[in-house]
């Protein structure tokens, strides 16, 4: 076969594992949404047949056959051939190198953790988790072992998830933030607290469907690409390619902030992904790189933008033409939805103290894969971390160390992404700020050029550069976590008067 011939199949695999997502994604989605409750096992009979078929032809010898050929003749392929290529042959790879039954057994143990968590949360019962939890672990540190047995397992996993990270990077960023927020929360904590009474009432969800409507317009998302629905715990999902994108949210009728941020947030994912190039769609460059860039997104505009006072004004006429019972100022507002206190959850975590919340979960994921503590000793560093990093007592562990669903599904090295998707957003604040007018641009609720500056240095690549390429790409000097905190540090002195 020609080098021709195999550039098109290279085409036609990844045409038909979208058409494969599609589906897959639509049910998935179905299931979230709206579909009839006694329809369950009807999904996981199609979804269980769709997976079987999207795994045998992502990873069948033919595939392979294919991919080392082109891979043997790299030189001769583009750029985006070569990272699609590369992309494709990082997870056969990697399943090559987990012996089939192991491979198996991984999945089985993960379906049983999952459905067990769900039971130890809902009943406060850590001794139940405790001995699959330990399962999980153990398995984690066999596949580093198989994949990568010159790396830390650890180090296997961050960079499982955030291409690039390892736990000296870690180390380091988690170092500057919980030098300065740890002391920076404690002198939050000496002042009166903000006032957040003006958020309180009762906010029609149909009044606040019609609000997120035009939230979605504002930030600058298409509505003939991006759909709404509500589910119980929001989140974004392509469908197929960045061409049908899909946000949900959760209408708290006695706080409509609930859901505006998270409309906002989900927006900033939705953003991203549908900010891919055109000609990316249907291959697996499509989309997001990673959860840490995506995270840089839907944090910044949900905190760096949303949370804004700049954005506070301008949108307070909308919040009161929405909800007429709303009575106060836009300056009440703006204060209102930045209160920072120490809290229990962290997906209900304010911008100050979210990164400790990360980093409490980054401790304990990094001493167990050392072993210096064991899955049993969990509950007990965690209520300790908790104490130490945010000064709170945990009561019980459904609040607790039961409270996210990560470990049980898999995502053991996934936390650290997301403190420092929060990190990166200051940074392109700054160097955004240096050719963009942010505030003014917001006061007249033209998102427009921010979304521009984010497309041409972000969006527009989908997962073709890697994660720290996207980042140097956009901001043309290296990672500094200190303009994260120093940007923490002047936002909560002035709000709270330190
Ligand atoms: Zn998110």
């Amino acid at each position: 076969m020609s080098l021709q011939e195999q550039k098109e199949r290279l085409v036609k695999l990844q045409q038909k594992m979208a058409a494969y997502g599609h589906a897959e994604g639509l049910i998935y989605f179905d299931g979230t949404t709206g579909a009839p409750k006694g329809t369950a096992e009807n999904r996981a009979q199609t979804l269980g047949i769709l997976s079987e078929e999207l795994y045998n032809l992502s990873t069948g010898q033919d595939t392979i056959d294919l991919l080392e050929d082109l891979d043997a003749h790299r030189e001769e392929l583009s750029d985006k051939e070569k990272r699609q290529v590369d992309l494709l042959l990082k997870d056969i790879r990697m399943m090559q190198k987990i012996p089939l039954d192991q491979y198996i057994e991984f999945q089985k143990l993960m379906v049983e953790a999952d459905d067990v968590w769900h039971t130890a949360k809902e009943d406060n019962d850590w001794k139940l988790f405790e001995p699959v939890l330990e399962r999980v672990f153990d398995f984690h540190k066999k596949i580093a072992a198989w994949c990568e047995p010159e790396k830390a397992p650890y180090d296997y996993w961050l960079d499982h998830f955030e291409e690039g990270l390892t736990m000296e990077k870690c180390e380091s960023f988690f170092a500057s933030l919980k030098g300065r927020i740890v002391p920076l929360l404690h002198r939050v904590q000496e002042k009166p607290q903000l006032d957040t009474s003006i958020l309180h009432g009762h906010f029609p969800a149909a009044a606040q469907e019609a609000f997120s409507y035009e939230l979605m317009k504002l930030i600058g998302l298409d509505l003939d690409h991006v759909g709404l629905a509500t589910t119980e715990h929001p989140f974004t999902t392509s469908i197929g390619s960045h061409l049908d994108e899909r946000i949900t949210t959760h209408y708290h009728e006695e706080d409509f902030s609930s859901s505006m941020f998270s409309v906002i947030h989900e927006g900033g994912h939705a953003l991203y992904d549908t900010g891919s190039d055109r000609d990316l769609a249907y291959t697996v460059l499509d989309g997001g790189v990673s959860m840490g860039i995506h995270e840089s997104q839907s944090r910044f505009y949900e905190n760096i933008l949303g949370r804004s006072r700049a954005f506070c004004e301008y949108i307070f006429p909308s919040v009161q033409k929405h909800f007429p019972q709303v009575q106060g100022t836009a300056e009440e507002f703006y204060r209102a939805v930045n209160r920072a206190e120490p809290s229990l959850i962290r997906t209900e975590a304010d911008e100050l103290t979210y990164a400790l919340h990360i980093m409490v979960r980054y401790e304990l994921e990094k001493k167990i894969f050392a072993e210096e503590i064991q899955v049993k000793d969990l509950p007990a560093e965690w209520n300790r971390l908790y104490k130490e990093y945010l000064g709170i007592e945990v009561p019980d562990d459904k609040r607790g160390v039961l409270q996210d669903s990560h470990w049980s599904g898999g995502c053991i090295g996934y936390f650290p992404s997301y403190a420092l998707g929060s990190a990166y957003g200051a940074q392109y604040l700054r160097k955004m700020k240096e050719t963009v007018d942010v505030d003014g641009c917001i006061r007249k609720g033209d998102f427009a050029p921010i979304g521009e500056w984010l497309r041409e240095r972000i969006w527009k690549y989908g997962s073709f550069l890697t994660p720290a390429q996207v980042f140097e790409n956009a901001v043309h000097e290296p990672f500094d976590p200190t303009v994260f905190t120093d940007y923490l540090e002047e936002k909560y002195t002035e709000l709270y008067g330190l």
